[in-house]
């Protein structure tokens, strides 16, 4: 037994409907994971040492189902085109940059301390084609102690040259990445085709291969943008729908699978995501910033859909997922003003979103029921006034307005890092 206890405000979300909310209580945890939460502590525990955090909040710690590192330095840029122009002119010219493995090792640590800043501990990560400058940020993860999946993104086609690979080569590389030693249990490989127009049937079909032969998660982009929904109907004309070329070529419901964006699902896709059981990633700030739509949510997951929350940086412009809680929250209201038979999102259910489900992607993750592994993240906003609030109050007045320098302390695995 390692035990350790922690103290403070504790809340999380066993169900979406509503918050945990246990004031002054105890945490106790046995090397990586949680015992239990007390709100009087058991004598056996008498002797253990308390970590007392005093009026802090303690919540689950934040998860990321979607976000480009290379991405980072152009959070915010470019934001008044939509998505193929703003890939073409913006985001593709960034991303070239990755070649160098020295703007890697001045890029990466900055984006990796702003995830471990703003406590998002886990995450998953689309990099480059670079197999050299990913393993830089990699290391960067490993010297932070974050756990991520991270993906070399594979492309062979409508892309400027710098950023294509031939398909040979691709493969290979791919190989070489998820064979390579720089992975750990912390930090995994994903497979990752950019999306349909970047890559061809052929290309499609031996990462599936790979995702199969290996069983390895596969992480992609999925009708996020009506023009691109037209171009993958162009490009794969046999193809009933969008959802059905990923599944063709094993790169969708095995296992676990990340579909980003999701937004114009035709009824068959729902069917189909319902079915495989597969994560689909909200990313409301990107779909706001690049006018790309507003996923029906609520919707999606009164339809027993699994839908996760991702930050989409440099789409979305904050790596914060509590940025993100919110503008879900905000973005539900809006479509339902617009259509009555959607309903809103409530607070505990988009906080659910970005630590339970988000969380089941790496296993027992983001809530602090038993056999958890206690990952967490103590928040103080060090103002009396906002400390005198109650502790659901703070955590939504964290939500809402908080920012990085109100996250004290970071735990992941029970490790504080
Ligand atoms: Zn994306």
């Amino acid at each position: 037994m390692n035990l350790k206890i922690i103290k403070g405000h504790i809340i999380y979300t066993k169900e979406k409907t509503q918050f945990e909310v246990c004031k002054d209580s105890f945490i106790v945890v046995n090397n990586k994971k949680i015992v239990g939460v007390y709100k009087k502590l058991p004598d056996k525990y008498i002797d253990v040492p308390i970590i007392d955090y005093g009026d802090s909040i303690i919540i689950p710690s934040f998860i990321d189902l979607h976000i480009h590192a290379p991405q980072y330095m152009q959070m915010g840029v470019g934001l008044d085109l939509e998505l193929i122009d703003w890939l073409n002119k913006y985001t593709f010219r960034s991303e070239e940059k990755f070649s160098d493995i020295d703007y890697a090792r001045e890029v990466y640590p900055h984006f990796v301390k702003a995830l471990y800043d703003n406590g998002t501990l886990r995450s998953c990560i689309f990099a480059t084609i670079h197999n050299d400058s990913t393993y830089v940020l990699i290391e960067e993860l490993r010297k932070r102690g974050l756990s991520a999946y991270v993906g070399k993104v594979n492309m062979n086609q409508n892309a400027p040259d710098k950023l294509i690979q031939s398909t040979e080569c691709s493969i290979k590389e791919t190989r070489e990445f998820i064979e390579s030693n720089s992975f750990s249990e912390l930090i995994k490989p994903i497979i990752t085709p950019r999306f349909v127009p970047s890559c061809s049937s052929e290309l499609l079909k031996k990462l599936g291969e790979i995702s199969c032969k290996y069983n390895i998660p596969v992480q992609t982009h999925l009708s996020e943008n009506k023009k691109e929904v037209e171009w993958v109907k162009s490009l794969f004309p046999k193809n009933p729908n969008y959802s059905d070329v990923y599944r063709e070529y094993n790169l969708y419901g095995r296992e676990k699978t990340l579909m980003a964006h999701s937004i114009y699902l035709s009824e068959a896709e729902i069917e189909m995501a319902k079915q495989d059981n597969i994560f689909l990633v909200h990313c409301p700030n990107s779909n706001m910033n690049l006018t790309s739509g507003i996923m029906p949510l609520t919707n999606f997951l009164d339809k027993g859909i699994k839908v996760g929350l991702g930050s989409d940086v440099g789409a979305g412009h904050k790596i914060g997922m509590q940025h993100t809680i919110t503008s879900a929250i905000q973005c539900s209201k809006i479509n339902h003003i617009i259509n009555e038979n959607e309903r809103s999102l409530s607070e505990s259910e988009a906080f659910y979103l970005a630590t339970k489900i988000n969380g089941s992607f790496f296993g027992k993750v983001g809530s602090f029921e038993k056999d958890y592994y206690f990952d967490a993240l103590v928040i103080n906003s060090g103002d009396k006034l906002i400390n005198n609030l109650t502790p659901l109050e703070q955590l939504q007045r964290f939500l809402y307005c908080g920012d990085a320098s109100n996250i004290i302390d970071r735990y992941l695995e029970g490790q504080l890092l």
